[in-house]
């Protein structure tokens, strides 16, 4: 066993502290990984504060990981000690269902194995996320991060880059659509850079003025003030999709007429209720769709990385000390975030 140290969550009130507590035994498939960094993700604020109902504590956050391999199984092959690596939002599958075969394990039959507030296959292990010093994964389950890129800015990938990337491909994002990306924050932001790298046009929907000039710089065409609805009425008809990464209830009515016949709305927030209910008429007129995106499998994961490496493409981030958590968290909560906080895990040493 390997002792870990961590930040957890012990209860939805309480502010994350530090606890210590004993990783697996490296198995003959596995790999241990020395934590360099971790991004902050607002699902970890939803589930350290249990908006989502589901939490199970204590609780190590942190889906967002990069690190270097610092122990591998007999069986693996193709990782080596010193190799930058990183692990996303699942750790297990079942891997024998069609989805797993289909390489979507985060919609496995059994239900996929996320990297924390679960329990492991085992269903008595807790298993406990990146805001800590080391984690032992399933070879299966850790991607290899391109050398080219930063390691700390390449952290938030692993969750607003493959939520971000992956719907933005299957929906057709590229040359001659008009995309538009709703709300920019950790995942808002890594869509821009995507749907620009894809070729499209894009456009941000923000409810913050004053994130115009860096919507720009991301990528973004054009910038619309999404509470101020002459604004909104301007975009009447014209996307083909429309990518929303809000983390609060708002009217997806406001979006819908927006569309252009076929066009698609895909949510990948996750709030804590439900969005006021859609007018069918909405959807009805002009045969548009709503949808929804689940992060992505692991050989899209991989793949988004090397298209990374490929464009050059990291997210924007902030680095913070593990011990300001409780200030992330809550600059977080007020959309005050440019793009994402990454938690540099030497400070868990201080
Ligand atoms: P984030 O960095 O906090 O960004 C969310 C953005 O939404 C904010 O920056 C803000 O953008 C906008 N926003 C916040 N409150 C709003 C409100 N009341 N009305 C309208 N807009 C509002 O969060 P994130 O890490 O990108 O995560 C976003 C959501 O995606 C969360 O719910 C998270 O749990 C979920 N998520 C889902 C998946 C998946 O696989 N489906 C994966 C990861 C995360 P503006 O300032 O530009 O308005
Ligand atoms: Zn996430």
């Amino acid at each position: 066993m390997t002792k870990a140290r961590a930040y957890a969550a012990q209860d939805a009130t309480s502010p994350l502290a530090p606890i210590s507590f004993e990783r697996r035994e490296v198995r003959p498939d596995d790999v241990q990984i020395d934590i360099m960094f971790c991004g902050v993700c607002h699902s970890d604020l939803h589930q350290a504060r249990n908006d989502w109902k589901n939490s199970i504590y204590p609780m190590v956050p942190g889906h967002e990981i990069v690190g270097h391999a610092s122990k591998v199984g007999s069986n693996v092959k193709d990782i080596k000690e010193g190799d930058l690596v990183a692990v996303g939002c699942m750790v297990d599958s079942c891997g024998g269902c069609q989805e797993c075969k289909d390489h979507f394990e985060q919609f496995c039959a059994g239900g996929m194995t996320p990297t924390y507030n679960s329990y492991e296959r085992d269903g008595k292990t807790l298993a406990q996320g990146g805001y800590s010093d080391v984690i032992v994964v399933k070879r299966s389950f850790v991607l290899t991060v391109p050398g080219n890129l930063d390691p700390a800015a390449a952290a938030p990938l692993l969750c607003a880059g493959i939520t971000t990337y992956s719907p933005l491909k299957h929906w057709g994002a590229g040359p001659g659509k008009k995309v538009g990306i709703v709300g920019l924050g950790g995942l808002g932001h890594m869509g821009v850079k995507f749907a620009r790298a894809f070729g499209a046009q894009v456009a941000v929907f923000t409810t913050s003025p004053n994130k115009r000039e860096d919507a720009l710089r991301l990528g973004a065409h054009e910038v619309i003030l999404s509470k101020d609805p002459e604004d909104m009425k301007k975009h009447a008809g014209s996307f083909d999709f429309i990518l929303d990464t809000v983390s609060a209830p708002h009217d997806l009515n406001n979006y819908l007429p927006l569309l252009k016949r076929d066009g698609t709305i895909t949510l990948v927030g996750v709030p804590d209720s439900d969005h006021p209910p859609v007018a069918p008429f909405n959807l009805i007129f002009g045969r548009k769709r709503l949808a929804g995106s689940l992060i992505g499998g692991i050989a899209e994961t991989q793949e988004m990385l090397d298209f990374c490496g490929e464009h050059n493409i990291v997210s924007d981030i902030e680095m913070i000390d593990i011990q300001d958590i409780e200030k992330a968290f809550t600059r977080m909560a007020k959309s005050d975030v440019k793009y994402r906080f990454v938690i540099d895990m030497k400070s868990l040493a201080a």
